[in-house]
């Protein structure tokens, strides 16, 4: 085993919302979008006074102690931040994974388009996608980046046949509009890989999190859909894609 380390945010023991069953996820740190909802801004810079580096070493040994809860369709996930900025070191986490039998789980807004990804997105036994707007203006002007690579990816990881789950974020006056809202699900409705998409109505539990770091939280007065917007959405995403669709 390679001695990698790697930047962390933090780590979840018993994370229930990042895949399917009871999860170790660990929150990579670094980002290349900066999302005006990003519940998580304290992730986005890549090094920080309060980065943590952990070895794979020590990960592969929290994923034994918790092995008993993962049953059969728990394991780990790698969150952030953006994980693929540190591909190198998951392609060794993932490949020691694979060796123990533990399912892993790449969460990420595929930023980065590479063959090193490519390698991840293979060892990957999940790869959950964030496609944060279709149209590429609106996904600048949401993320400060193009929607180029995150489409280039869910596009490989359709080639590879791999399991896939997308999410997107529905955010007032931003993600709704429903001609958007059409294409998008147009465009993934032929996914044969595609198993489970999330509707992930806005809220604003980290704006706090901006106050703390000195930084003006761009989406105030923008408030979380109400139940009818999440539904109207709701029913366009299930009219291409069927019931692959939840609202978490
Ligand atoms: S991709 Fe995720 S971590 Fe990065 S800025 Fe957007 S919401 Fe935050």
């Amino acid at each position: 085993m390679k001695a990698c380390n790697l930047k962390i945010h933090s780590i979840e023991t018993f994370g229930t919302h990042d895949g399917p069953g009871i999860r170790l996820v660990i929150f990579a740190q670094g980002c290349l979008f900066r999302c005006l909802y990003c519940h998580n801004p304290d992730t986005q810079a890549l090094e920080t006074d309060k980065t943590k580096t952990i070895k794979i070493k020590e990960i592969l040994e929290l994923l034994e102690k918790q092995r008993t809860y993962f049953g059969k369709t728990g394991g780990l996930t790698i969150s952030g931040g953006e994980p693929t900025l540190q591909a190198t070191g998951l392609i060794e986490l993932f490949k020691e994974c694979k060796k123990r039998a533990f399912n892993t789980c790449l969460d990420t807004c595929g930023a980065i388009y590479s063959r090193e990804v490519q390698e991840l997105y293979d060892l990957a036994d999940l790869v959950m996608l964030d496609v944060k707007h279709i149209d590429d203006g609106w996904h600048q002007k949401l993320t400060g980046m193009s929607n180029a690579n995150t489409l280039k990816n869910a596009a490989y990881r359709e080639k590879t046949g791999k399991e896939l789950w997308l999410r997107y974020v529905l955010v007032p006056g931003w993600t709704d509009q429903e001609e958007h809202l059409e294409t998008w699900a147009k465009y993934f409705a032929n996914y044969k890989t595609l198993k489970r998409v999330e509707l992930i109505p806005y809220h604003k539990l980290g704006v706090f999190k901006y106050e703390a770091l000195g930084r003006k939280y761009e989406l105030d007065g923008v408030e979380p859909p109400t139940k009818t917007e999440i539904a109207k959405a709701a029913e366009i995403f299930i009219k291409y894609l069927g019931n692959k669709v939840v609202v978490v």
